[in-house]
């Protein structure tokens, strides 16, 4: 009974999302891109298969006419940076990367712990 009960509500929970994406997406027919990598996901997914960046947090660029499209936010710091940049302005994380650059980041710390001379 109660395995019934949990898969009709997965179902509705299935049609309702897809109702959502059909009223505010008609053309898209069963994928949707995401904003931080392009990855075309499937329509059930809620977030990118690629880069995990949330479906709701996208809104196609053709709908909104430009709008929003030329800024996309880092999923590090949530800083919104300009399209042209292809990392972030705050923590330098690339464009849809999910983490800082460590590496880099450890490289130079390493140029720069040579002991400052005393006076
Ligand atoms: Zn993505
Ligand atoms: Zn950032």
């Amino acid at each position: 009974m109660k395995e019934e009960k949990r898969q009709l509500e997965e179902q509705i929970a299935l049609e309702a999302a897809k109702k959502a994406t059909a009223s505010t997406e008609a053309q898209n027919s069963e994928t949707w891109e995401c904003s931080a990598c392009t990855y075309a996901n499937q329509a059930s997914l809620t977030e990118c298969e690629m880069c995990q960046t949330k479906k709701s947090t996208v809104k196609k660029s053709s709908e909104e006419a430009g709008d929003v499209g030329a800024t996309w936010t880092c999923n590090v710091c949530t800083f919104i940076n300009e399209q042209d940049d292809a990392a972030c302005e705050i923590c330098s994380s690339a464009k849809g990367a999910d983490r800082p650059p460590e590496e880099e980041e450890e490289k130079k710390e390493d140029d720069a712990a040579e002991e400052p001379e005393k006076t």
